[in-house]
């Protein structure tokens, strides 16, 4: 069994990208995001953009990164997986040194992670940031910086966890999805069966219990989350 696990919204308590742009990108980041939010741009070239107006040597982008808490219940979760040797893979449309900073403060910078790149210029008089998409796909309706539906393995059972729009193309493809938020209304509105959870410490709990099916490779009815 392989876990795949979105982080901004998911692991995350708050989105990082956002976070560090509020705090330390020129105010015309917001400009960019209304943009993207029109359609006039897609997320990937949204990213890129807000990403280059980033001010801060990488100390105080590490001190801003140091404010963000994860899920309470994301280090046990973590412990269950490794436990029963199913590996868990970080699939973000964010990026991927802040999702490394945050985990390694939590002491699971082991998990490997596929996002956008930053790339930092420190030889300029200012520190100046650029975002690199190795993982995006021309042929991927999402238009994100990061083809989930690309970075999904083929090997089963697979587990999905997210709450948001950048896992829509992924959604209907692993043998099990946790969804929460905007994902959880977009495969209620697409009829694509999930499990709805609320943080990590109740969808342990899912989990364990629908792992003999899993495990067994019996489809999964559609289930909803005990009140
Ligand atoms: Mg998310
Ligand atoms: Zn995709």
């Amino acid at each position: 069994m392989q876990v795949y696990c979105d982080f901004d919204g998911t692991i995350s308590l708050d989105d990082a990208t956002d976070h560090v742009l509020s705090r330390l990108a020129d105010p015309q980041w917001e400009t960019v995001e209304a943009l993207w939010q029109e359609g006039a741009i897609d997320s990937g070239e949204c990213m890129r953009r807000q990403v280059a107006m980033i001010r801060g040597e990488r100390s105080t982008l590490d001190a801003v990164l140091d404010e963000i808490s994860i899920d309470p219940g994301f280090a046990s979760f973590v412990q269950f997986c490794a436990a029963r040797n199913f590996p868990i893979t970080i699939v973000s449309d964010g990026v991927d040194y802040f999702i490394k900073r945050i985990l390694q403060r939590h002491s699971l910078g082991h998990l490997p992670v596929v996002a956008n790149l930053l790339i930092t210029d420190a030889a300029a008089r200012a520190a100046s940031y650029k975002l690199l998409s190795p993982h995006s796909d021309e042929g991927c309706k999402a238009t994100s910086g990061v083809c989930k539906c690309r970075s999904l393995g083929a090997l089963g059972p697979r587990v999905y966890v997210g709450d948001g729009c950048s896992d829509f193309c992924v959604s209907d493809k692993p043998e099990l999805v946790f969804a929460k938020g905007k994902l959880a209304d977009f495969c209620d509105d697409r009829n694509i069966p999930f499990v709805a959870y609320q943080g990590f410490e109740d969808l342990t709990l899912s989990l364990r219990a629908a792992l003999p099916r899993l495990l067994n490779r019996e489809v999964l009815p559609r289930q909803h989350a005990a009140a």
